[in-house]
């Protein structure tokens, strides 16, 4: 039984080195990564529920890392997180974005896809950050971009018992007409009465309630919880965009629940900015 034992300690210790070593080699590897031009950002379509034309897209980070190939964002957002680097990281996804933003915002000129917005994740290391607000309204006016163009979202948990001092940026920003989202909405400790304290615009539904509508007909307090969510929200003023859609019976759903906008696989996957072009010009053509 001994040896047994001391085999699976053996092996744990060797996955918790294996794991230690990537997390050690990647951490090393991050802040010339910036430097090197080995992120890139993959585009997912907002789309509106009723007429499904794209209304956005949500900017999602990459690492196309010269060993290991692409890593998603879980992998090293984390440690950007932990080493600094996320304040220049998240600058440069939001300059990108914004450019992109720019670009499209031409290109679908006269079509309703034209007023296209670009959405942005923000850490929250990014918003105690005090270069914040002049960084944002900096990029915007280098690319001649309406504060309206960009949507910044924040996860609930980063605003969890958020004081005021912590607030004040994403206010400013608000002023300006930058929307902010609540992202991941639901899957932290809810508060829903501290909402009108928040300067947002729109709830991001996590995907835990959309994954709750893939039988039909959906089990009805799930139902009941989002029909109510979705009235909420509507009566404070905030748009409602539900996330990880990957079924037309989901989409239709929460259409009929009265979501705003929807996100998923349903619509298309992450993907290069001309994957948006594809799907802006083909919901514009009649
Ligand atoms: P998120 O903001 O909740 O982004 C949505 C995630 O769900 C993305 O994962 C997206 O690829 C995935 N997804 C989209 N549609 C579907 C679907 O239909 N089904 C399923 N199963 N998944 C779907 P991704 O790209 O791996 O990003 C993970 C997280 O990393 C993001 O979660 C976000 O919190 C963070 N992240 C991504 N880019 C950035 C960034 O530039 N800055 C910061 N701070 N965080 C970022
Ligand atoms: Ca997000
Ligand atoms: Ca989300
Ligand atoms: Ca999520």
């Amino acid at each position: 039984a001994k040896s047994a034992g001391g085999n699976r300690f053996e092996v744990a210790d060797a996955e918790a080195d294996a794991r230690a070593i990537t997390r050690h080699g990647l951490t090393t590897a991050l802040p010339t990564a910036l430097e090197r031009g080995e992120f890139f950002i993959e585009y997912q379509p907002l789309v509106h529920l009723g007429d499904g034309s794209v209304r956005g897209a949500e900017a999602l980070v990459r690492w196309l890392h010269p060993q290991h190939g692409v890593l998603g964002p879980d992998r090293f957002i984390p440690l950007a997180e932990h080493t600094g680097l996320i304040v220049p990281l998240g600058r440069w996804v939001l300059e990108q974005s914004v450019r992109q933003a720019r670009d499209w915002r031409e290109r679908y000129a006269g079509t309703p896809s034209a007023p296209l917005r670009i959405n942005v994740n923000l850490s929250p290391c990014q918003l105690t950050h005090p270069g914040l607000v002049q960084d944002t309204v900096e990029i915007l006016q280098a690319e001649g971009v309406a504060p309206d163009a960009l949507c910044l979202e924040v996860t609930e948990s980063a605003l969890i018992g958020a004081d005021d001092d912590l607030l004040k940026p994403l206010r400013r920003l608000a002023e300006m007409g930058v929307d902010i989202a609540l992202d991941d909405f639901g899957t932290g400790y809810s508060n829903l009465a501290n909402l009108r304290r928040l300067p947002v615009s729109i709830l991001k539904l996590d995907r835990s309630f959309t994954q709750s509508m893939q039988q039909f007909p959906a089990d009805p307090v799930d139902l009941k919880i989002v029909e109510g969510i979705v009235s909420l929200a509507h009566s404070l003023d905030l748009a409602v965009t539900v996330e990880g859609v990957e079924t037309g019976a989901q989409a239709e759903q929460l259409r009929i629940l009265g979501c705003d906008t929807a996100q998923g696989w349903y619509y298309a996957r992450p993907g290069p900015p001309e994957r948006l072009h594809e799907l802006a010009l083909a919901d514009a053509t009649p």
